[in-house]
């Protein structure tokens, strides 16, 4: 702790914050230019019945293809888009695709949802109702099919916009997740508070829980806890058989993560959705 506490005043005087500064305005200036070219691409990840291992969904996943930088998290350009008010053009982008890439999977006739992860900034946005409807319409996806994960929720309950915009989506038939549950430090009065029909247990607590009786107890109960409040249970971050096994011990609903598949181009998703149902691959 106190070596952490260093490095952080430490950090103060980094030099480094400079390049930073200078780094995220060059993506920034991109921006446009990435999604235009499609360095800036749609990667998704199938979500698994946990008991019977078949893919129902996928979670759409940004990724920046930098030319000369490589291949950029979204943990990294994310928050500078947020930060820089650009985040709008970049939501609508991941939106379109991932809807697009959904329909196009079930006009092959399997039952398929996507989930798009949503800032919550963009609730502020009075039209994203009308823009999400436009979206839905363009490629005929029912409401329901669609998902919006939300991480920082802590924003949502203080933020009576914020709150209302989910609701209207809520009630346009949207599925609203709870994304990364368990990390925050009010979980138990989101769930009171949001209208949500999924949590989403965040992997911290997933990854371990074979070994770890602690981890065990904390995602057993929050299972409990959400389905006794009718939500969906995501479990992410399952990388194991034997973690799969535990949680359909636990009855989870839902899996993603390595196991179940990590996450690909679209065409390599069609690929897996029509040959691999009904079965897990390792690898
Ligand atoms: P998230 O929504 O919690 O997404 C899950 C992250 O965990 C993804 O990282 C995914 O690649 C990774 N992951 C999935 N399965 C496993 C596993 O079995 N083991 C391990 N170790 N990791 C796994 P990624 O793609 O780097 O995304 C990071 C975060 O960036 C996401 O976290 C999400 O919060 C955010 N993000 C991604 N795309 C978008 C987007 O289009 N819009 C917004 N606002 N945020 C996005
Ligand atoms: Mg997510
Ligand atoms: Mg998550
Ligand atoms: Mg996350």
């Amino acid at each position: 702790e106190e070596a952490s506490q260093a490095n952080d005043i430490w950090k103060l005087y980094d030099p480094h914050r400079q390049d930073e500064a200078a780094w995220a305005l060059s993506l920034m200036s991109r921006l446009d230019h990435a999604i235009d070219t499609q360095e800036l691409w749609v990667a998704f990840q199938p979500k698994a019945s946990a008991a019977s291992g078949e893919i129902i969904g996928a979670e759409a996943l940004v990724r920046w293809q930098h030319p000369t930088r490589g291949l950029i998290s979204p943990d990294q350009f994310i928050p500078v888009a947020e930060e820089a008010n650009r985040i709008d053009r970049l939501t609508e982008f991941v939106l379109d695709r991932a809807v697009e890439g959904a329909a196009s999977i079930t006009a092959l006739g399997h039952s398929f949802s996507i989930a798009v992860n949503l800032s919550t900034q963009m609730l502020l946005r009075p039209d994203l109702s009308e823009m999400i409807d436009t979206i839905l319409a363009r490629h005929q996806f029912p409401h329901a099919s669609l998902t919006l994960e939300i991480t920082e929720t802590g924003q949502l309950v203080s933020s009576p916009l914020k709150l209302a915009m989910m609701k209207k989506l809520s009630q346009r038939g949207i599925q609203v997740s709870i994304d990364d549950y368990g990390t925050g430090n009010a979980t138990l009065e989101y769930l009171k508070l949001l209208p949500s029909n999924e949590v989403k247990i965040d992997r911290r607590f997933v990854f371990n829980i074979v070994n770890d009786q602690l981890d065990r107890i904390l995602v057993e109960s929050t299972i409990d806890v959400a389905h006794n409040l009718g939500r969906t249970v995501v479990a992410e971050g399952v990388e194991s058989e034997a973690v799969r096994a535990a949680l359909v011990g636990m009855g989870c609903d839902v899996i993603q993560g390595f196991l179940v598949g990590k996450p690909v181009d679209l065409e390599t998703l069609k690929r897996r959705v029509g040959i691999g149902r009904g079965q897990l691959r390792t690898g």
